[in-house]
């Protein structure tokens, strides 16, 4: 019986999506070969590399607005640095919100200058950083949209002038956002999109060029651009599969649907959260992610039944990340609401328990 799958990553696709890339694997485009046995310089292959950058610029509503999108590998982590390598010329900004991003701030700091404008790890990254001023002598401002692991994300972009970098890795493609007000951003396929393997990174075509250092060929954006990211050989499976998403996306009305959906979901599982006195939520309410719900056991609760409970139902997925601990219920775009209801039954009956 099939899983209801709350895990933060690699996480749940929908299932035609499934489908889908489990045929192409035997046979593409009735071919009667494998996606994955054939040349990726086929025109049938490049058909699919297209479609899915066209996909994703169309979804971000970013098509003919000087905007490029590349299918890259190393993860988001390979971004860390290779957003400093191509854009960091003498000081960045980065706001750090948690793990991630401190990842990012180690990365760029091999490349210059590194000003931390604001941080929540006073409170164990519970909360997103406001009201600081973003010096205007920076390269590039970085910021984590979806904190992953703590359950907090960016509800409001900060304003600026200078070019503004996003790690978007657990909620692209999950908001009705101005994606415009970005100059890059970047997105590890295995969140929202598709099989770990291949990074999306979106840039506005501006932005290259502007460093003084040379930059090796593999990660040098203006060289994949150039080369249509197929400098080298692409991971055509990840590729592929995240094109079948984007699909699937653009099926089912886009990005402004599945926000719709997506905060129903939230406000399913935050209500419940709130509610339920076995339960506390860790990050601050304003703040809270529509992706990611971390929450606690409150005070002198015993989880044993709980973590029973949620197993017995079929649910997989569901404990938090080491560094905060309890729970985290990763609710992305492919995940139904019937789900959420299953898991706040659970929650519900768990209580009644403690009585
Ligand atoms: C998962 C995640 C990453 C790491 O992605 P990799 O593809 O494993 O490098 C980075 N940033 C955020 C926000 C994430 O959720």
């Amino acid at each position: 019986m099939k899983k209801h799958n709350f895990s933060a990553g690699p996480s749940i696709l929908p299932a035609s999506v499934m489908k889908k890339a489990s045929e192409a694997v035997i046979d593409f485009n009735r071919m009667g070969l494998s996606l994955i046995e054939i040349s990726h310089r086929s025109k049938e292959f490049i058909a699919v590399m297209e479609r899915a950058q066209d996909l994703a610029l169309e979804l971000t509503g970013l098509k003919s607005k000087g905007y490029k999108a590349m299918f890259l590998q190393g993860g988001a982590s390979m971004q860390f640095l290779m957003t400093a390598y191509n854009l960091l010329e003498t000081k960045a900004g980065y706001i750090n919100t948690g793990a991630w991003s401190t990842k990012a701030i180690k990365e760029a700091k091999f490349f210059g200058e590194v000003v931390e404008v604001a941080s929540s790890k006073d409170h164990n990254f519970n909360y997103i950083p406001k009201g600081h001023t973003i010096p205007l002598d920076l390269d590039y401002l970085h910021i984590t949209t979806n904190n992953t692991i703590f359950g907090t994300q960016f509800h409001e972009i900060p304003h600026t002038d200078i070019p503004l970098i996003a790690d978007m890795s657990s909620d692209i493609f999950s908001r009705d956002i101005d994606y415009s007000k970005f100059d890059l951003f970047y997105a590890g396929a295995q969140k929202n999109m598709g099989p770990s393997g291949t990074t999306l990174v979106i840039v506005k075509e501006e932005l290259l060029g502007k460093v003084s250092r040379t930059i090796p060929s593999m990660l040098s954006y203006e060289v994949q651009l150039k080369s249509d990211s197929m400098f080298n050989t692409p991971p055509v499976f990840p590729i592929y599969t995240s094109m079948l998403t984007l699909e699937w996306l653009l099926e089912n009305g886009g990005i402004n649907q599945i926000e719709k959906h997506n905060k129903a979901k939230a406000e399913l599982i935050y209500n419940e959260i709130d509610r339920n006195s076995a339960f506390e939520g860790f990050a601050a309410k304003k703040d809270r992610s529509h992706m990611n719900a971390t929450f606690n056991l409150a005070d002198g609760v015993d989880g044993y039944a709980f973590d029973n409970l949620w197993n017995e139902a079929n649910i997989s997925g569901l404990k938090g990340h080491r560094s905060v601990g309890g729970y985290r219920a990763s609710i992305y775009n492919a995940l139904p609401l019937e789900s959420v209801n299953l898991l706040v039954g659970v929650m519900k009956k768990f209580e009644q328990t403690l009585q």
